[in-house]
């Protein structure tokens, strides 16, 4: 058998970190690394954080299960706190991000079905979006790579350029169910939308009755600086996504809607096992209680100004390997010269540099630290990538 136990998906690198300390990791070999990645945006209060650690501990303690056909004290209290903090009138818990957006896509259709539209089934997604794994999430993307041999695809996607309002707008027929986007395209290479393209996609929705679905499993729960990116952007969604950071690394996903989006997703139309249970609400109390503290998403702003000044200014004295800086609050990218692969070169600073970052599409290094850093680590960050892009020869 030469099959690994591990289905071999991933393209599994040499670091095989055993520990986390802060914003460190460390290895079998006892190596530290300054983690720059966050388990993809995931460890958002970093590594043995103690309010997250205690809130697991004691919840596991007390009770860790439950089915959702037993009242649930611990869930109604998480999503009034998401309700109060956000755009959101109810929320599902869910267990990842592909079912946050699975749940937001099957919300977006009940809405039209109930509303007495039930053609309305399409919904307008675009290009080097990222959206999940699960056979709706694979198609809701217009990635051919993510598609092989998993056909027949779900239907009722339509693919439009990303960022061109004018392609959606004439994307929309009586078929369309709404918009599902990413307000920051995070493994697309972060790109964030224009201004422009978020607010023609809200009046777009409100003038066609359509529902403004937005991914924020990577760019929400306060990595852009406001709990979700499109608070910046001064925009209504009616439907989010979300998961990644909300857990600080405890596997738990959110689908928030407005009342009105929601109006189709009555008893019997949904479910999960696992979703929303006491384990995982603890876990996601924990987390709000840091990133709701006084001071909490100012401190990201900040650290987000810091560090991208610092990139760039780093970027000026290797003009020959990057290109630019982009992004928003501590959800950077480094664009990297056609030259060099962004993907070999965060391959090589791992265990060159002991630094952590992640590749992405575009030829971009992404850069999305715990939200807890302080001005030594971006110092650091920036000497060791700094060193790392002089030895490097790509
Ligand atoms: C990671 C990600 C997902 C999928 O999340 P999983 O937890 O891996 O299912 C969906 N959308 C975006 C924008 C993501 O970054």
């Amino acid at each position: 058998m030469s099959i690994t136990p591990l289905m071999p998906v991933y393209p599994r690198c040499d670091t095989r970190p055993v520990e986390g300390d802060g914003v460190y990791l460390i290895g079998e070999n006892g190596k530290r690394y300054l983690d720059f990645a966050s388990g993809i945006a995931v460890n958002l209060l970093g590594h043995s954080h103690d309010g997250l650690i205690k809130a697991i501990q004691e919840q596991a303690a007390k009770l860790m299960h439950v089915s959702n056909l037993y009242g649930s004290p611990q869930g109604e209290a998480l999503a009034q706190r998401l309700v109060d903090l956000t755009f959101a009138d109810t929320v599902f818990f869910t267990n990842s991000g592909a079912e946050s957006v699975e749940c937001a896509i099957k919300t977006a259709r009940r809405y039209h079905h109930v509303g007495g539209n039930p053609h309305k089934k399409d919904i307008i997604t675009f290009n080097n979006a990222f959206h999940g794994r699960t056979m709706a999430t694979i198609s809701a993307a217009n990635s051919p790579k993510m598609h092989d041999g998993f056909e027949p695809l779900l239907p009722g996607f339509k693919y439009c350029e990303f960022n061109d309002a004018d392609a959606a707008a004439a994307l929309i027929d009586d078929n369309t169910a709404g918009f599902l986007v990413e307000p920051v395209q995070g493994e697309g290479g972060i790109r964030p939308a224009t201004q422009e393209f978020m607010t023609r996609l809200e009046g777009l929705a409100a003038e066609n009755d359509l529902m403004l679905v937005l991914d924020e499993v990577q760019c929400g729960m306060g990595r852009t600086g406001t709990i979700f990116a499109h608070e910046q952007y001064g925009i209504e969604p009616d439907i989010v996504a979300s998961a990644k950071g909300i857990g600080g690394g405890f596997p738990l996903g959110a689908c928030l809607a407005t009342e009105k989006a929601a109006r189709g997703m009555v008893i019997g139309t949904h479910g999960s096992t696992y979703g929303g249970n006491p384990l995982a609400m603890a876990a996601g109390e924990a987390v709000l209680d840091a990133i709701t503290a006084p001071g909490f998403l100012d401190h990201v702003t900040a650290m987000g100004e810091r560090l991208r000044t610092s990139l760039e200014q780093m970027i000026g004295n290797h003009p020959d390997k990057f290109e630019s800086v982009r992004g928003m609050g501590l959800m950077l990218g480094v664009k990297m010269k056609p030259e060099f692969e962004s993907r070999a070169f965060v391959n090589w600073m791992r265990e060159g540099v002991g630094l952590l970052a992640v590749a992405a599409g575009d030829n971009v290094m992404r850069v999305l630290p715990p939200l807890v850093i302080e001005e030594e680590h971006i110092q650091e960050f920036v000497q060791k990538l700094s060193k790392a892009a002089d030895e490097f020869e790509g």
